[in-house]
C-alpha cells in the first residue's frame, strides 16, 4: 500500500494483539486511503469487541473515519465495566469454554454452551438471534459482523476467565439458581419427588434437593460442596451480588462433574 502514513499506539491491555513490533509506542501504519480505521485497527489484530475509544490527533472518532495522512491514532481498550445495552445481559461461549461457562452457572449468569462445536457461523448466528455477548479466544469468531457483542476471553485459565468475564460485564450474580450441565434454571424439589433418579446413599444422607426445570438433573449438597462454595464465596465477595445460599439450602454438587 502506499496510501497515507499515520502512526497507531495500543493501549497496554491491547498490546498482546499486535505484531510484536508494533505493541510499543506510536507506530508507523501505511493505510490505503480508503479503509475505515476500524478496518485498519482489525487488520492490524486487535479485535473490535475490545476497543473502547479511539482518539484521532486528540479528537474520539467512530470506527467509521477514515485515516488522513499524519493521523496520530490511539486505541483504547473498553471500559469495565462494560455496558450492553438493549437486552438482559447473558452470554454464549465458544466449545473451548465449558469450564468456564459451568463457573457463570454457578454463579447463576445466563451462559449457554455446547460441548459439540456448531462452528463460527452457528454461533454468530445465534448470538444474533438470542442477543448474546460471545466470548471467545478466537479472534476470526469476534470479526464475524452477526454477532450481537463479543468479548476475548484473556486467559486460558478457567478461574482467571471468571474474573475477567466478572469484572468486565458485573453481571449480577446469584448462586445456585441454575444448572451447570445446561444453564437451565433449578427449582426446589421435594424427596419424593426426585427419588427415582437418586442412588440410595444418597437418599440415606441428604434431604434437600433442587432440580433443573430443563433437563431434570437432580442436585444436593456433594462431595464438592466446599470446593464449589469457595469458588461462589470468592466471586460474591469480589463482585457483589446476592449471599450464597445458607446452610441447608441446595446446592449445585450432584452427581455429575462440577466445574473442574
Ligand atoms: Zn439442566
Amino acid at each position: 500500500m502506499n496510501g497515507p502514513r499515520i502512526h497507531v499506539t495500543f493501549a497496554p491491555e491491547l498490546r498482546r494483539f499486535p505484531a510484536p513490533e508494533r505493541r510499543e509506542g506510536a507506530t508507523p501504519v501505511v493505510t490505503d486511503g480508503s479503509s475505515t480505521l476500524g478496518h485498519v485497527v482489525e487488520s492490524l489484530g486487535v479485535p473490535l469487541t475490545e476497543v473502547g475509544r479511539l482518539l484521532v490527533n486528540g479528537r474520539p472518532l467512530p470506527v467509521s473515519y477514515v485515516p488522513g495522512p499524519g493521523d496520530m491514532v490511539e486505541v483504547r481498550a473498553v471500559d469495565r465495566p462494560q455496558r450492553v445495552p438493549g437486552a438482559p445481559l447473558r452470554f454464549l461461549l465458544d466449545v473451548h469454554l465449558g469450564r468456564l461457562a459451568r463457573r457463570l452457572r454457578l454463579l447463576g449468569v445466563d451462559a449457554a454452551y455446547q460441548s459439540a462445536d456448531p462452528g463460527d457461523p452457528a454461533l454468530a448466528a445465534r448470538s444474533a438471534a438470542e442477543r448474546r455477548v460471545m466470548l471467545s479466544r478466537d479472534r476470526g469468531l469476534l470479526r464475524r459482523r452477526e454477532l450481537w457483542a463479543g468479548a476475548y476471553v484473556y486467559s486460558d485459565r478457567p478461574d482467571e476467565q471468571l474474573r475477567d468475564v466478572l469484572g468486565r460485564f458485573a453481571p449480577r450474580l446469584a448462586p445456585w439458581t441454575r444448572c451447570t450441565a445446561c444453564n437451565g434454571p433449578l427449582v426446589a424439589a421435594d424427596k419424593e419427588t426426585v427419588r427415582p433418579r437418586l442412588e440410595q446413599g444418597t437418599l440415606l444422607t441428604q434431604d434437600v434437593f433442587a432440580q433443573c426445570a430443563d433437563c431434570g438433573r437432580v442436585y444436593w449438597r456433594g462431595a464438592h460442596h466446599a470446593r464449589l462454595t469457595r469458588i461462589v464465596e470468592d466471586a460474591v465477595a469480589e463482585f457483589g451480588g446476592a449471599s450464597p445460599a445458607g446452610e441447608g439450602a441446595p446446592s449445585s454438587a450432584g452427581r455429575h462433574a462440577p466445574p473442574s
